[in-house]
């Protein structure tokens, strides 16, 4: 059983060797714990970076949860070199209820940055990754899937940072997860992405969206498990090299969206037939698809078309689309930085 950890002083970040956790946050609504599991592998093969995984930042969103949970089985300190912290369910509530935000305090633990030690369980849980995570890596990995609202093509993804070395290495680094797809999403959204803030804090900071529709992705888990594997190897804290992980190689595809002008609402409540798939490319006035309206069964359904061509890198995933949800994404293929 992982060890009960109330005060996070006692986390061992630094004797070589493997431990396993749970910590214990106190709930505001309840009389217990969010019990939140974490590892911490540090190697015996000497100092060397930090590399922080996480998954189930939404709880609705599993392949992250299952490829950092077989990191805190497989990973072995004999042959690494500095330090992995493992968090496999960082929304423990949200993952345990199979919801997006916490049902908690209701608290999307991806606008919980960078918490807060006195605020609901969700900004104590962020609270904790931003002061005693952030501070001992160099890399920062926050694995998604789309949850019930977006489906993505498999794709690693990060933001366009001021720094031009921070972000080409951002850019190379992600390259290491082998999807066909990387996707340099919009910093506009709002405030208090976990990627957010480790990028605001110097961090070669990674997302990506692994699967999607609340399902398990083998392909999910296979990039999620072995893309942090390649970029431990890459800085040093395993052995060996590069390996592949696409079936078939394939060419990689930077895609961008910085603008939220390229993130299209939904015009009215509907049911949303998809004429075009995640990772197609699409021209000016396409036909993207079709909302269909019951309440005339006679009405025709209202066209939706392309505002611009280039690359559809997501789109909403069930059929009900509400007024006002992200119906697609629209970016454009760009090249890798230097
Ligand atoms: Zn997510």
């Amino acid at each position: 059983m992982p060890e009960l950890i109330y005060d996070y002083g006692r986390i061992d970040f630094d004797t070589p060797g493997k431990r396993h956790y749970q910590l214990a946050v106190h709930l505001d609504s309840a009389w217990g714990y969010s019990l939140v599991p974490l590892t911490v592998v540090r190697g015996y093969q000497g100092d060397g970076d930090g590399v922080a995984v996480i998954g189930g930042t939404h709880g609705n969103e599993y392949e992250g949860q299952i490829a950092v949970k077989a990191l805190c089985q497989s990973l072995d300190p004999a042959e690494m070199r500095g330090l992995a912290i493992l968090i496999p369910q960082l929304s423990e509530s949200a993952c345990r209820a199979g919801t997006r935000v916490s049902p908690l305090d209701g608290v999307n633990m991806n606008r919980a940055f960078p918490g807060n030690p006195r605020g609901t369980v969700s900004y104590r849980i962020s609270n904790f990754v931003k002061t005693l995570v952030f501070p001992r890596v160099r890399v920062v990995i926050d694995i998604h899937s789309g949850g019930r609202e977006a489906v993505f093509p498999l794709c690693a993804s990060f933001h366009r940072l001021p720094d031009p070395a921070q972000f080409a290495e951002i850019a190379q680094a992600s390259r290491l997860f082998d999807t066909p797809f990387l996707f340099v999403y919009s910093r506009q959204m709002s405030s208090g992405l976990l990627t957010d803030e480790a990028e605001d804090d110097g961090k070669i900071a990674i997302g990506g969206e692994f699967g999607a529709g609340e399902a398990v992705s083998p392909d999910g888990v296979r990039h999620a498990y072995h893309g942090p594997l390649n970029v431990m190897r890459r800085y040093g804290l395993l052995p060996g090299p590069i390996v592949p992980i696409a079936r078939e190689p394939r060419r990689q595809r930077l895609i961008q969206a910085p603008d939220l002008t390229d993130y299209r609402p939904c015009p009215r409540d509907g049911v949303w037939e998809p004429a075009t798939a995640p990772g197609d490319d699409v021209e000016r006035d396409q036909l993207l698809g079709r909302l269909h309206d019951f309440s005339d069964h006679t009405a025709a359904p209202l066209e939706i078309r392309a505002h611009r061509s280039g690359v559809l890198i997501a789109r909403y995933a069930t059929a009900v689309c509400p007024k006002g949800m992200t119906l697609f994404v629209i970016g454009e293929e760009t090249e890798f930085p230097a």
